[in-house]
């Protein structure tokens, strides 16, 4: 958002109180997802028509093309794979003969198996999505090098945000050891993640309120273990189990799993649900020798406007706060929407009619330090 609202004139400016990317983030798997995942019940929902362009419009960025540059990040992969153990002419198999995938996914033959799964006793079908995976931190790092001079660190144990009480507008005043600032903005965006809760709450805003959806991921790590990403579909329309690869520095493979595992193990001891996790590893990919691998879990929210009986939200959101006129809360929902949070967000702007034609972009600088790049999950549990 930052790099865009930057792109068309506005003076923009982000606030980080701890590390570019912490929280949903570093911990996601990078998908950038064209919504198959989300079609499987059998019909195109709205959440798969809003994010059905979403890979065309990061590939574009990712060659330049786009309306922010993206040259030079990392793509972990160009596809995500989908497979499945069950039989054909399952209700997996008459999904995949429907009009509802639009050319998003091709069945492959054996011999175009991604390496994991070409086994001789690997039974069952797998399709190639047109979904690419990012490289998170790198994603951040080249977003943040973009505008590094207008990215800072703010300390809130000194810093505070407060609402005037007659215009209702919202003000912050900016300290940091013996500096002190007080910020006037035409649209403080809330863009915190988990951390709007707090910040709409330090306003006394009650809406728009935020949602938790809670998961615990999964991480093995060992030296074994193929470059994978893919989904696997079990009898229920959300995945069985979503596997990511990514690298420590040591070049170590780790496997990051999401999917149902994730979802359902929420409230199950780590322990417990690495036990599920081998179980399940060993069932899809016996072939795979685990014996001496490192497990750890990750316990992790999703923060998201709230909806009814707390489902998962189709679109990006972004809105003004009723009660601060000046504040719009947001939320990407995932990191595939957060272009177009970026275009939720510049349309509330214009709307608001903020740049005047013609008139030059009036930078302010602010004598605060810089925030750095959040670690990944599996760089801080296994090194
Ligand atoms: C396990 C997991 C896997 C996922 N996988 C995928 C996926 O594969 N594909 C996909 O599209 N989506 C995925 N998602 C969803 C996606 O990660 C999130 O929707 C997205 O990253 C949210 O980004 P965000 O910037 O809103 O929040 P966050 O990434 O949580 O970032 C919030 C930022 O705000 C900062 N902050 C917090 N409070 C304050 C404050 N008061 N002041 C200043 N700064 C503050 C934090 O330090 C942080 O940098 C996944 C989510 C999870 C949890």
């Amino acid at each position: 958002m930052l790099n865009r609202l930057r792109n068309e004139g506005y003076s923009a400016i982000l606030l980080e109180h701890e590390a570019l990317g912490r929280g949903q983030t570093m911990a996601s798997q990078g998908m950038i997802h064209g919504g198959i995942k989300y079609t499987l019940s059998g019909a195109l929902s709205g959440a798969s028509e809003a994010i059905a362009d979403m890979p065309e419009y990061w590939s574009r960025c990712l060659r330049g093309e786009g309306d922010v540059d993206l040259r030079g990040s990392s793509v972990l992969s160009e596809h995500f794979y989908l497979w499945s153990t069950n039989a054909p002419g399952s209700k997996l198999s008459a999904f995949f003969a429907s009009h509802a995938l639009r050319g998003r996914a091709d069945k492959l033959a054996p011999a175009d198996y991604p390496t994991a799964l070409q086994h001789a006793d690997f039974r069952g079908s797998v399709y190639r999505l047109v979904d690419i995976v990012l490289d998170t931190p790198d994603i951040v790092r080249r977003l943040a090098d973009n505008a590094r001079a207008h990215i800072y660190k703010i300390d809130w144990r000194q810093s505070r945000i407060a609402r005037d009480k007659s215009s209702g507008e919202a003000t912050l005043q900016i300290v940091d050891g013996d500096t002190t600032c007080s910020v006037r903005s035409r649209a403080l965006i809330f863009a915190a993640g988990l951390g709007n809760e707090a910040l709409l709450s330090a306003l006394g805003a009650g809406k728009p309120s935020m949602q938790r959806r809670p998961l615990q991921q999964v991480m093995v790590k060992h030296p074994a273990l193929p470059t994978f990403y893919g989904h696997c579909l079990g009898a229920s329309t959300t995945p069985r189990l979503t596997i990511s690869s990514h690298r420590l520095e040591d070049g170590c493979a780790v496997w990051y799993l999401g999917g149902e595992l994730a979802e359902q193990g929420v409230e199950t001891l780590p322990d417990q649900l690495i036990a599920q996790a081998k179980a399940e590893l060993g069932k899809l990919f016996p072939w795979i020798d685990l014996g001496d691998a490192a497990w750890a879990t990750l316990a992790i929210e999703r923060a998201e406007p709230r909806q009814k009986n707390l489902v998962r939200p189709d679109q990006a959101y972004a809105g003004w706060v009723d009660t601060c006129p000046n504040v719009i809360a947001a939320w990407p929902v995932k990191l595939t929407l957060a272009p177009n949070l970026g275009q939720q967000v510049s349309t509330l702007l214009q709307a608001r009619k903020i740049l005047q034609p013609g008139s030059a972009r009036e930078d302010i600088e602010l004598p605060l330090p810089q925030p750095t790049i959040a670690a990944t999950p599996w760089a801080e549990a296994f090194t």
